[in-house]
């Protein structure tokens, strides 16, 4: 692979070594694994400074909000600048909260179980199974036919709001970079369309977090979710951001310590519960502080290290990956969008004449290349990219024997420029 000409700095945006790269692994054909990571769509290995950050909070282990101790205080402000931290990066609107959540995953299920009374909910059946799926448990469900451009995907969805009532509750949930294609969408405009027929946007910003800038404010979208350990950060930990009205209230996501502001017995026996109305209404328990210490991290980093330089990074990888393979009339790349459409560092494709499980598990074990294969959590967008039909079924991650599937290559910060 020719070398990617736009440096990031390395002091920011070192990663933790990992097995393959750093560290030598032998492979059973002989030899050694070259590089074992082309996969940062599933999991990005956290960075170096992040896991330094996270053994710097050691001294100050505490439990947050139940302690008048010191460092109980401090693990509170620790937690509580990490929510700024993280609405910053975010760009925030001053009256936005942010949930600390387990995932992107877990977000979403989060505003599903906050969706008002009587809420439609319209989503593209392209997404990640995350953002297709809650919504069914809380609300009446629209799924969008696929789009074939940007411009089609804001038709579609004006399409389907015109007939609905503008004054009921809605949602369209989307996301900013596809986990197959790793096409952007186009966020702004859809939030336009949805605001137009009185609907909010939430965005699934799991893959573009950690690709591009997001601006809660520019792209004018409702909230925001996505997950720690794809935006360099340890497992564990996600991020819900955005209005404050339908959080505040809805039940709390778990009933618990932690959400409840007062509890008393009733006369009648019960009890009477006060929930708070900030963000700790959604993270009953105690909540994984070393999580939102460790995002909060990664989002300086990334900061720092500057969106331009790593996207102009990227594009330089897709480039060349697309280049390399260019000679190979066999490999078919997937998109929606057309192969020149702008995207993240994601790439998926198929070999003609080639199992893709098969493929991937020689990459593996004969060149020590660690790819994903599958569909991608995302089966019905797979699906019509490969025989044009959204149906079928399928595990997440391996699908069933002879299923149609893809591979997927993934780049980030620990994906070195030659190979
Ligand atoms: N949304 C997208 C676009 C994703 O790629 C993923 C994970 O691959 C998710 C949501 C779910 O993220 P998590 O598994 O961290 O909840």
């Amino acid at each position: 692979m020719p070398a990617a000409t736009v440096a990031v700095d390395p002091s920011v945006l070192a990663p933790l070594p990992v097995l393959g790269r750093d560290v030598a692994v032998p492979l059973v054909t002989g030899g050694e694994v070259a590089y074992a990571a082309l996969d940062h769509a599933a999991s990005a290995p956290a960075l170096q400074r992040v896991w330094d950050d996270v053994a710097a909070y050691a001294p100050y282990y505490g439990s947050v909000h139940r302690g008048a101790g010191y460092l109980s205080q401090l693990s509170t402000d620790l937690f509580e600048n990490a929510r700024r931290t993280v609405a910053e990066f975010l760009d925030c609107r001053i009256e936005d909260q942010v949930v600390f959540t387990r995932s992107t995953t877990d977000s979403l299920n989060l505003l599903a179980a906050a969706l008002p009374d009587g809420c439609e909910v319209f989503v593209f059946e392209t997404e990640h199974h995350a953002a297709l799926l809650p919504w069914q448990r809380a609300g009446r469900v629209t799924f969008l036919d696929a789009p074939s451009s940007p411009a089609q995907a804001v038709e579609i969805l004006e399409r389907a709001l015109a007939d609905r009532d503008p004054y009921g509750p809605a949602l369209v949930c989307v996301t900013g970079a596809s986990n197959v294609t790793g096409e952007l969408w186009p966020v702004r405009e859809l939030a336009v369309a949805a605001h137009a027929h009185g609907a909010r946007i939430v965005l699934d910003a799991a893959q573009l977090a950690p690709h591009r800038a997001v601006s809660v404010r520019d792209l004018d979208v409702d909230w925001v979710a996505f997950s720690g350990h794809k935006l360099y950060a340890p497992f564990g930990s996600g991020v819900l951001a955005g209005r404050a009205d339908w959080l505040r209230e809805a039940e709390p996501y778990l009933a618990g310590g932690g959400a409840s502001r007062t509890v008393a017995r009733r006369a009648d026996g019960g009890v009477d519960v006060q929930w708070h109305e900030t963000a700790a209404r959604h993270e009953a328990g105690s909540p994984n502080v070393i999580g939102a210490y460790a995002i909060a991290s990664a989002c300086k980093a990334l900061t720092e290290a500057g969106f331009d330089a790593l996207a102009a990074r990227e594009d330089a990888l897709v480039r060349a990956v697309r280049e390399g393979l260019a000679d190979v009339p066999e490999v078919r790349f997937l998109s929606l969008f057309g192969d020149d459409a702008p995207r993240v560092g994601v790439l998926s494709f198929v070999v003609d004449g080639w199992n893709s499980s098969h493929f991937a598990a020689a990459l593996s074990a004969e060149y020590g290349i660690g790819v994903r294969d599958g569909l991608f959590c995302a089966h019905p967008l797979v699906r019509r990219l490969l025989d044009g039909d959204a149906g079928g079924a399928g595990e997440c991650g391996a699908p069933e024997a002879g299923a149609l599937n893809a591979i997927r290559v993934s780049f980030g910060v620990g994906t070195p420029e030659e190979h």
